[in-house]
């Protein structure tokens, strides 16, 4: 796929995740590597994304160097980058502070598996991976940690992680995680929450 095409993808899934609420001002952060021209392509540090165009992502190589705008990148670059480093399987990073989710990665806990949704989209339960410095690499450490076999995961005290093979598919872990987060959130305040067992999860895994 041509850079500008994978530009657009970038934009799309920057865009969408504002409008759907996962994001709010100009938190969060998205990017794309090109496994042919060995690039990331990542949005912009502190632009709003409604007014956000093509030619406000940055393109750069893993090791930060700027081949492509005008803007600075988004401050989580090296985030993004230890993720593309380590994982030659994920394509896309999506990165939110969605309310729900975040809720509980402000409280570092655990989403178990309360939905049949959280085993095709999420790969289980929702981990925690621990705090690490906004901006640092670390963070990206931390996330592989937990990310070994799940889409997504929470970042203690600042928000979510999702990956993907494409784009749709960190998009829609992303969706998936928030939706999750909010149920069991009511869950949790209506009454006794009952998670799916290991048995019915490695069943749904297996069918
Ligand atoms: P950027 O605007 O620099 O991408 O930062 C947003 C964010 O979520 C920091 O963690
Ligand atoms: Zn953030």
């Amino acid at each position: 796929m041509k850079l500008n095409e994978l530009k657009k993808e970038v934009l799309k899934a920057a865009k969408d995740s504002y409008k759907l609420g996962l994001v709010a001002g100009t938190s969060g952060n998205v990017s794309i590597y090109d496994k042919n021209n060995e690039v990331m392509i990542i949005t912009p540090s502190s632009i709003p994304y409604d007014t956000m165009t093509i030619e406000d992502l940055v393109v750069l190589k893993l090791d930060g160097t700027i081949l492509d705008g005008y803007n600075k990148p988004s401050s989580e670059w090296k985030m993004h980058a230890k993720i593309f480093k380590d994982r030659k399987d994920i394509k896309c990073v999506l990165h939110t502070h969605s309310p729900y989710a975040t809720g509980f990665a402000v409280c570092q806990e655990t989403i178990p598996v309360i939905l049949i949704e959280m085993v095709p989209f999420i790969g289980g339960d929702v981990p925690v991976a621990k705090f690490g410095m906004p901006g640092s690499e670390s963070i990206g450490t931390e996330a592989l940690k937990v990310l070994k076999d799940r889409k997504a995961c929470l970042l203690s005290n600042h928000g979510t992680l999702a990956i993907g093979e494409t784009v749709d598919k960190a998009f829609t872990s992303s969706i998936y995680l928030e939706d999750a987060a909010k149920i069991y959130h009511i869950a949790k305040n209506a009454g006794n929450v009952k998670v799916l067992s290991d048995k019915e999860i490695n069943m749904m895994k297996n069918s």
